[in-house]
């Protein structure tokens, strides 16, 4: 196995996801967060999907409690001391995920990778917070992570050959599609679903039709499997407005200013499906 041990850092709806991906695959995974009930959340929302998967016969009742046993789970980072490679997936803000490099850079062993799950950040400005530039490196994983097979690779300006290799040797090992994309705003996926999203969002704020009727154009006319908004609602609209952000900042470019509309959900604390409402209401 390429990596003894994996510490992914975050347990919202892509690090539990990471987790038990990588979990399921035969990995010993630790789950940090700083908080205890994201922890409980992300462990009952791991639990629930691999049952669903045992009801589903796509695994079996032993392979469930073989994935339980490979997860443990801390709200001490210092435990990540001995990992062999980092996932960081905590919120799309650079300040947070800089200051998280810097003490990961301090605690872990020198030879550790560090990854990231960033969306739309510089993988080049992360590593700079770093004394390990070249073991840094953009590992994108999509949502559903359990489901979807591409991973985005996102190499930083000083990220090392061997750092890309085996990386990329990681995502095939799990099952997953790499795909190579150099560092720039949103890579490739976000720089062209999340316009699109944004202009979903602005077709509702200037009352051209409402959300059910977008996203049913976007599904019967353009195949699309889910509509935009319900995507978004899906992805946290707190995640799409700071993806639009960093497009916006990151090329100044004015046909990436997020819609106001998308701003004032997220100042609303509707963030879509995480707190119960977004562009559509949840249980
Ligand atoms: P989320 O809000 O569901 O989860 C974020 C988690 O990080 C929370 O559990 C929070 O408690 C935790 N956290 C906050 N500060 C922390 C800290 N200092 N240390 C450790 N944990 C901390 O967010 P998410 O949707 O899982 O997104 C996480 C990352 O993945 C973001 O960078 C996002 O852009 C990226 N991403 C998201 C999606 C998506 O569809 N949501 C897809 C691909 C990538």
């Amino acid at each position: 196995m390429a990596f003894r041990t994996i510490t992914v850092i975050g347990a919202g709806q892509m690090g539990s996801g990471i987790a038990q991906t990588f979990a399921q695959s035969g990995y010993p995974v630790m789950l940090y967060d700083i908080d205890d009930s994201a922890i409980n959340r992300g462990l009952s929302s791991i639990e629930a999907s691999l049952s669903r998967l045992v009801s589903k016969g796509k695994i079996t009742e032993e392979e469930r409690v073989l994935t339980l046993g490979n997860l443990t789970v801390s709200t001490v980072m210092d435990r990540a001391a001995h990992t062999e490679l980092v996932i960081e997936a905590a919120p799309e803000r650079m300040d947070l995920k800089k200051a998280l490099f810097k003490q990961l850079d301090q605690i872990c062993t020198a030879n550790t990778i560090l990854a990231t799950n960033t969306s739309s950040l510089s993988i080049t400005d992360m590593a700079a917070s770093t004394n390990r530039p070249q073991l840094v490196i953009g590992m994108h994983f999509m949502n559903p992570v359990p489901v979807m097979p591409l991973v985005e690779i996102i190499r930083g300006l000083a990220t090392s050959d061997e750092t890309f290799n085996r990386i990329k040797e990681l995502a095939i090992a799990i099952g997953k599609s790499p795909v190579a994309v150099n560092d720039y705003p949103g890579f490739v996926s976000n720089r062209i679903l999340m316009p699109m999203i944004n202009e979903a969002i602005y077709t509702v704020y200037e009352g051209v039709a409402e959300p059910e009727a977008v996203d049913q154009v976007m599904k019967l006319g353009m195949n699309h499997p889910m509509g935009p908004l319900a995507l978004a609602d899906f992805i946290g609209l707190d995640t799409c407005l700071a993806i639009m952000e960093t497009l916006h900042a990151g090329f100044g470019d004015s046909k990436y200013r997020p819609c106001p509309l998308l701003r004032k959900y997220v100042q609303a604390g509707w963030l879509g499906r995480k707190t119960g409402r977004g562009f559509y209401i949840y249980d």
